[in-house]
């Protein structure tokens, strides 16, 4: 079976301060045994030493993003190397505020996906449709050629984790339904059946993102495509523990 995970995303969020306080909540937290759920806290770079640290060791940390290549000339770009380095095991890439803000190709995501992964890090490779292309009926053209820039890179996807995140859902309090999250995972998983590998379909975990609560968790994880979460707004509050106990 694919291990339920629960990833947060503090995106550009915190001071020292409030670091310490979400650190000292998640450690209090009452969770299920890693063997039922494996989550995954993401701070800005800045905090990765201080919350690897101080974390419970049960919890695991991922960066934000790294650089597509081996480090050097790169002026403000973290490398994969250096996440090794420091012992981070995890690294978010991909994520729809880089691909729009930052203008991230699909193409330049597969190729940071391919790099991390040679230097031995664990992946969350983000997808996902803004709210145009869900309107003209492109939802699945969109994530398929998201996950085939990715899927023509690699080779082995046992330390990918796939994140459907549709940007119309994120940070917006509208979540997705769990018919439409369950809909887009289980095209995914025919995707990856078809282009991949059906061991890499039926074992790949993929998530669901966008304004992922306490309240909504249930019933999003009650779908049998839905692997689990990759949590914003919500992982930086005490519900994040009731969002990592919907695993059970
Ligand atoms: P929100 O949970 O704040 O909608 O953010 C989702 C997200 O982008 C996680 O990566």
């Amino acid at each position: 079976g694919r291990k339920f995970f629960v990833g947060g995303n503090w995106k550009c969020n915190g001071t020292t301060e409030e670091v310490k306080k979400i650190v000292a909540t998640l450690n209090a937290g009452e969770v299920p045994s890693p063997d039922v759920v494996e989550v995954v806290v993401s701070p800005p770079y800045v905090f990765l030493p201080v919350v690897k640290s101080s974390l419970r060791p049960d919890f695991h940390v991922a960066a934000q993003n790294c650089w597509v290549k081996k480090g050097g000339a790169y002026t403000g770009e973290v490398s994969a190397e250096m996440l090794v380095n420091l012992g981070i095991p995890w690294v978010i890439l991909g994520h729809s505020e880089r691909r729009a803000l930052l203008s991230e190709s699909n193409e330049f995501v597969g190729e940071k996906v391919a790099y991390a992964l040679s230097k031995g890090l664990k992946v969350i490779a983000c997808i996902g449709e803004t709210l145009e292309q869900r309107e003209a009926g492109s939802t699945m053209d969109v994530v398929a050629a998201q996950t085939k820039a990715i899927a023509e890179r690699i080779s082995d996807w046992t330390n990918v984790v796939l994140a459907y995140e549709p940007v119309w859902a994120i940070g917006t309090g509208k979540v997705a339904t769990p018919a439409q999250a369950q809909e887009v995972h289980a095209e995914l998983r025919k995707w990856l059946h078809a282009n991949v590998s059906p061991e890499v379909a039926a074992s790949t975990r993929i998530i669901y993102g966008g304004s992922v609560s306490g309240g909504n968790c249930k019933e999003l994880a009650a779908k049998p495509d839905v692997d689990g979460f990759l949590v914003g707004g919500a992982s930086l509050k005490p519900e994040f523990i009731d969002i990592i106990k919907s695993a059970e």
